[in-house]
């Protein structure tokens, strides 16, 4: 049965963080000397995993994404992947990835009972992307993004977070994909969530807001009506172009929370359970799971999460800095 929280939010969806581990090192996620890796132990292994998703899809759980750091760099990931699809009641699987290691996961992961991946991308330009994510490959990304095509995994979503004075002229060259090659993008705007460079006291200087985008689009390209995309309930308005075949999402933390729909909550790779991925507020599954509780018991940490979400952010009021990064939290 699903579960409504205080604010009478149906919880549906459940988000884990495999490992904190990245093989990137992105500008506003992480700071250039990387942060502590949380120890080899402490990690949640694919059983404990597969057990939380059993007890969540009991209370009407859904919907599971996985996600990290980077999802893929987690030795053969591919069974956790085959071990949550085989879980009664989860319909919806889907991973969120640089899409680095996509051509070598791809096809398995399909297999293994995959639905469909995000992909981050920030840039269409090498140097730019390679700066962004300090050291990364372009094309690596857009091979991957073909893997997962060939692979079935459908629908493939693009998000970039648009950054000032970074990335914020390549939105129209961004929005044009969804015409000439059908992506599914997803602009996505800054938070201050991390220890990145430019996630300082000038953070918000930074937020390019999805107004700004879509007058610039707007005025570059053509009118952007709603559109609807076939799968997924997360946070993203949708748009199309004219004549696109595919879709331009919006996604705004910051210039308009969406916190009154929110159907989720998150598992860092660590075992800690995070009713809202704003707010430092945890529930420990790993010490009752590791003292061998079962579905039962964990289903009342669910649930107890289930109870403790936040009505709301408020990101664009404070600009404490957070004690997990997005890269240790889970994105
Ligand atoms: N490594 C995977 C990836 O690159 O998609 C999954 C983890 S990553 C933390 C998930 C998403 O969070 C990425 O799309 C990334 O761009 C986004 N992200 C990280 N830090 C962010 C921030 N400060 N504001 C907005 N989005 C952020």
């Amino acid at each position: 049965m699903l579960h409504v929280d205080a604010y009478s939010r149906p919880i549906s969806y459940l988000r884990i963080s495999v490992t904190d581990r990245c093989n990137l090192r992105c500008v506003y996620c992480m700071p250039p000397e990387g942060v502590a890796w949380m120890p080899h132990e402490a990690i949640l292994t694919y059983e404990e995993i597969v057990e939380v998703v059993r007890a969540a899809a009991e209370l009407g759980i859904s919907k599971v994404r996985l996600t990290g750091g980077e999802p893929l760099v987690r030795l053969d990931i591919e069974e956790l992947v085959r071990g949550i699809s085989q879980v009664p009641g989860i319909d919806d699987l889907a991973v969120t990835t640089n899409g680095i290691l996509l051509p070598r996961h791809a096809a398995q992961l399909a297999e293994a009972g995959l639905h469909r991946v995000n992909i981050s991308l920030d840039s269409l330009r090498p140097e730019r992307y390679e700066s962004i994510t300090r050291g990364g490959h372009l094309e690596d990304v857009l091979e991957g993004m073909e893997a997962a095509r060939r692979a079935g995994l459908d629908p493939i979503k693009i998000n970039t977070v648009v950054i000032r004075g970074v990335n914020d002229d390549e939105v129209v060259d961004l929005a044009r994909k969804t015409m000439e090659e059908g992506w599914h993008l997803r602009f996505i705007e800054l938070m201050p969530v991390g220890g990145g460079d430019l996630i300082g006291d000038r953070w918000l200087d930074r937020v390019v807001t999805a107004e700004e985008i879509r007058e610039e689009v707007e005025s570059a390209v053509g009118r952007l009506e709603p559109a609807k995309i076939s799968v997924g309930n997360g946070p993203a308005r949708y748009y199309r172009l004219p004549g696109a075949q595919g879709t331009l999402g919006f996604i705004t933390p910051i210039s308009e929370h969406f916190c009154y729909r929110c159907n989720r909550m998150r598992l860092t790779a660590d075992g800690q359970l995070r009713p809202c991925l704003l707010s430092d507020d945890e529930i420990d599954l790993r010490t009752p799971l590791r003292a061998g509780a079962g579905v039962e018991e964990l289903k009342g940490l669910l649930l107890q999460g289930v109870e403790r979400k936040p009505r709301s952010h408020h990101l664009a009021e404070s600009l404490s800095p957070r004690r997990r990064t997005m890269s240790q939290i889970g994105a």
